[in-house]
């Protein structure tokens, strides 16, 4: 077995302890791989090791080696967990399943429109910027869930989860616990949270979908 099946694996079983510790329900946390930078033959043992959710930060990069490997294994569930420029919202939508990172009103009403047109709908997560860091995508943690109201009332679209990047120098609990608290008000049921670093922390604070690149690919 290679290093990087090795290392899925062990993440995997990490998360499976982490469910029990956190009384969660085992199988109630999604493992979305991060493949971002590694390229095809990199990602393929792992789906032959069973792995079908991932996640990309680019379409662009995506594009190049998704479409190949989703013909090849085609219950493949790929994820948008990177900033999404308007002018890229009919390729996202073509090729994603799950757009992790709306956080613009210009965005959702690209999105909407490109839902309308191809007649694919991926599910929409919307990103919290949970630091309210300058440099950082997603919308403020105050204007979260009347925007949340807004893509459904104003543009027609459903918002099933919300997405964070706590900052890297905080302590990420009281991050996870703030997304935990804004996804109940605005009635939305996916929590995607956790890192290669944090993801047992997330679990913890109620992550129904963690993102783990390094653990398991190696570092970038
Ligand atoms: C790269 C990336 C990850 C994975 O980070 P690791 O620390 O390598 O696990 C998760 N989420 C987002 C948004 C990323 O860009």
């Amino acid at each position: 077995m290679g290093e990087t099946v090795q290392q899925f694996f062990a993440v995997k079983a990490k998360i499976a302890a982490a469910e029990q510790e956190g009384r969660r329900e085992a199988g109630a946390v999604t493992l979305v791989a991060v493949s971002k930078t590694f390229d095809a033959a990199d990602i393929r043992p792992v789906i032959e090791a069973g792995q079908r959710v991932f996640g990309e930060n680019r379409v662009q990069e995506a594009q190049g080696k998704w479409p190949g490997l989703k013909q090849a294994f085609p219950d493949i569930e790929l994820h948008l967990i990177g900033p999404l420029q308007s002018n890229k919202a009919k390729e996202a939508v073509a090729l994603f399943d799950v757009i992790e990172t709306v956080d613009r009103e210009k965005i959702v009403a690209e999105l909407a429109k490109e839902i309308a047109r191809q007649g694919r709908a991926p599910q929409l997560y919307v990103q919290v910027n949970t630091g309210s860091e300058p440099q950082k995508a997603g919308i403020e943690p105050r204007d979260a869930v009347a925007f949340v109201a807004r893509c459904r009332d104003v543009h027609g679209l459903a918002i099933e989860g919300l997405m964070c990047i706590p900052p890297a120098d905080e302590n990420p609990g009281p991050h996870f616990a703030l997304l935990e608290k804004l996804a109940r008000e605005a009635g939305v049921a996916k929590l995607s949270m956790g890192m290669s670093g944090d993801y047992e922390t997330a679990i913890a604070f109620g992550a129904t979908s963690v993102r783990v690149g390094s653990a398991i690919f190696g570092s970038r």
